[in-house]
């Protein structure tokens, strides 16, 4: 399978690199924040972390620029996620492997049993589960130490101490979840980003992206959702700025002619973390945002603060 073929070859490369390597500055480049945040802290200060695709930018349709590609030239070692979710990016990695560097698709180590849409089409957004994520924390940890390997011991150390914490949120993601009354256990949500979310923690996801009021399909499917908010009685939804105003707006007066009012529930983070020196620009600080506002939004129970009072703070 193409997956543990990646991993396979990564490791691999230790002897015929040698030349390459005093080509490279010894720093780790990672594609999008969330693997540098874990990379940060495996590594803590003993390696450079370099991200490549900044907040609030999509890596589906994100276009590496020259300095973005002069920085995987000279990375030591290149992490990615892989599944396809850095689309535009593939072309630029095929060539870095090609070349004999180290790189691996950290995502593409996990079992298809565990992916969303099988092998054939992945739904890459796996950071939503946050048990799953913490496989893929591990097998970052591989890659590290196989790259330093003086360090490995002290990787391992940080990595068993940072699953800890992933399972605490991970716990405290199922506890609140589960405190949203049954009925309106909904996420309406723009980004379809939130599926891994709503297998882990057990809540329903539907997505309002792509749906369109100028068509008469559109509408139904608008007023379909309308229905559904009604009757279950959901509070609330949850939009990006990249969903039209129109549609979110047709929702929300539609459930109000129904004489059901429906808020919107927030912001969310799906395929970025928040601002770099913030709580929310952590992977843990993400996740606690997404989960504590989804759940306080819909009427369950979760502390404004998040799981370790450090949210909104
Ligand atoms: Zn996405």
């Amino acid at each position: 399978m193409k997956m543990f073929l990646v991993w396979a070859m990564s490791l691999g490369f230790v002897a015929c690199t040698e030349k390459r390597a005093d080509q490279t500055d010894g720093s780790v480049v990672a594609s999008v924040g969330m693997i540098a945040d874990v990379v940060r802290e495996i590594a803590a200060g003993d390696l450079a972390v370099v991200s490549l695709i900044g907040e609030g930018i999509d890596p589906h349709t994100f276009q590496p620029g020259k300095s973005d590609v002069e920085k995987i030239q000279k990375a030591g070692l290149v992490l990615y996620h892989g599944l396809y979710l850095e689309g535009k990016m593939g072309s630029v990695f095929e060539n870095r492997r090609d070349r004999g560097h180290r790189i691996a698709a950290v995502a593409e180590g996990l079992e298809e049993v565990s992916l969303i849409g099988g092998e054939s089409h992945p739904d890459p957004h796996l950071w939503m589960d946050v048990a799953l994520w913490s496989k893929v924390a591990a097998g970052i940890a591989v890659e590290l130490a196989a790259f330093a390997p003086d360090k490995a011991a002290a990787f391992q150390d940080r990595l068993e101490r940072y699953q800890e914490k992933l399972a605490t949120l991970d716990q405290y993601a199922r506890v609140a979840m589960a405190s949203i009354p049954e009925e309106r256990r909904i996420l309406v949500t723009a980004h379809d980003a939130f599926s891994y979310l709503g297998r882990a923690y057990g809540i329903e996801v539907r997505g309002i992206q792509g749906i369109s009021t100028e068509s008469e399909a559109g509408t139904k499917d608008i007023n379909d959702l309308v229905n559904l908010l009604v009757t279950r009685k959901v509070p609330a939804i949850f939009v990006e700025s990249s969903v039209s105003d129109k549609s979110v707006r047709a929702v929300i007066e539609g459930a109000a002619q129904q004489g059901h009012t429906v808020t919107i529930g927030g912001k969310l983070y799906s395929d970025a973390m928040g601002n770099p020196g913030t709580y929310e620009g952590t992977y843990i600080g993400m996740i606690d945002h997404n989960v504590t506002t989804i759940v306080r939004a819909l009427g369950g129970e979760a502390p404004a603060t998040g799981f370790q009072d450090k949210l909104n703070r």
